[in-house]
């Protein structure tokens, strides 16, 4: 039997699409295909066909909710510019994630408030700290419910810059080398409190490899680093910041994080991280960078994350409170995008709508 002969490149699998490049995809128009012979709205005429031929799928599998714990007891402290995120003590923080498990989500990311910042950030890495003790709690509660945490110093720190400072000195410049310590120790500590996997997101040049030879040597190897290799020092970070009380008090986070500017230091961001021992690697934003999700989907294979960021979201709530979009539709689409450009996971506050819709 003869093979049909290919008259163009195979597309790989949807999973892998990336950028639009001539040579994945082939020619935009076929000889053989053009009107009347070829119709695309054919294949859209009932849902049944246009699920059908859905070119992406997002699964509730690939959802990670973030969520911030604070102390106290039985507290849902509201944040003004995400409306339905709280801040949480850990006894509501049990609840919200037994419903976020039971609606199939397999992930939450943890972010921490303390009682008590200083210019050390001890709160980060001590032992009883508020998101080591919400570990214990939630993996004894829901063990199959998977924790990873936000590993950085910035909420924690009485500046609130996500590295320590050069001391005695008012350059607000962020020491590197001697926060990989404190990066490193906050990382094992969460290993030790039962964290399946931490996630690095205070873009310290080295930490990766200094939280892995930590994780080691503290017995951890099996603990998965998810690093936010690519983090923008992005204005759409706006309402996070008082959901996890962390603006910088001085100065801003511009001589660490990335440059919006920068697709080409992003790929040598990843490329450094994964090199340093990086299990799953994240972009984020998400919206405002898609082509550089798609661009390290394209050249990286390991599992690739984006974090829709609480901007992206207050954007959404906002326009949808006023009536000028549909706030579901435009939440779904929001997402199926990310997954376009080629995140297989999605961090994202609407995680638990998200995997009501999809069921
Ligand atoms: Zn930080």
């Amino acid at each position: 039997m003869k093979e049909a002969k290919l008259r163009h490149p195979v597309t790989r699998s949807e999973q892998m699409i990336a950028p639009l490049s001539r040579f994945r995809y082939g020619p935009a128009v076929h000889s053989q295909s053009i009107f009347p012979a070829y119709r695309p709205r054919r294949l859209r005429q009932s849902p049944a066909l246009r699920r059908l031929v859905a070119e992406t799928r997002l699964s509730v599998e690939q959802l990670v909710l973030p969520l911030f714990v604070c102390t106290g007891q039985k507290t849902r402290r509201p944040i003004a510019a995400m409306p339905g995120v709280f801040q949480l003590s850990i006894d509501e923080l049990e609840r919200e994630a037994q419903r976020t498990s039971e609606l199939g989500v397999p992930a939450v990311l943890l972010f921490g408030l303390p009682a008590t910042k200083n210019d050390r950030a001890t709160g980060a890495y001590s032992r009883n700290g508020i998101v080591q003790q919400a570990v214990r709690r939630l993996k004894k509660a829901i063990p199959q419910l998977l924790v990873i945490t936000d590993v950085c110093l910035c909420e924690y720190m009485s500046h609130g810059h996500c590295g320590l400072l050069e001391p005695g000195k008012k350059t607000g410049r962020v020491l590197n080398d001697p926060t990989l310590k404190l990066i490193a120790q906050t990382a094992a500590s969460h290993a030790e409190a039962g964290a399946d996997i931490v996630a690095p997101s205070d873009m310290m040049d080295g930490r990766v490899r200094a939280i892995r030879e930590e994780l080691d040597k503290s017995g951890f190897q099996e603990t998965p680093i998810l690093s936010y290799a690519a983090k923008f020092a992005s204005g759409f970070y706006g309402p996070f910041r008082e959901a996890a009380d962390s603006a910088p008090q001085a100065g801003d986070r511009r001589s660490y994080q990335m440059d919006p500017a920068n697709i080409r230091e992003a790929m040598r961001e990843i490329e450094l991280d994964i090199a340093e021992g990086a299990d799953l690697i994240m972009v984020k934003p998400a919206m405002p960078y898609l082509d550089v999700i798609a661009a390290a989907r394209d050249r990286f294979d390991v599992p690739l994350a984006a974090y829709q960021v609480s901007g992206e979201y207050a954007m959404i709530e906002a326009a949808a409170q006023n009536g000028w979009i549909d706030r579901e539709r435009v939440m779904m689409e929001s997402l199926l995008g990310i997954r376009r450009a080629g995140a297989g996971v999605i961090v994202t506050y609407y995680a638990k709508e998200a995997a009501r819709l999809l069921s």
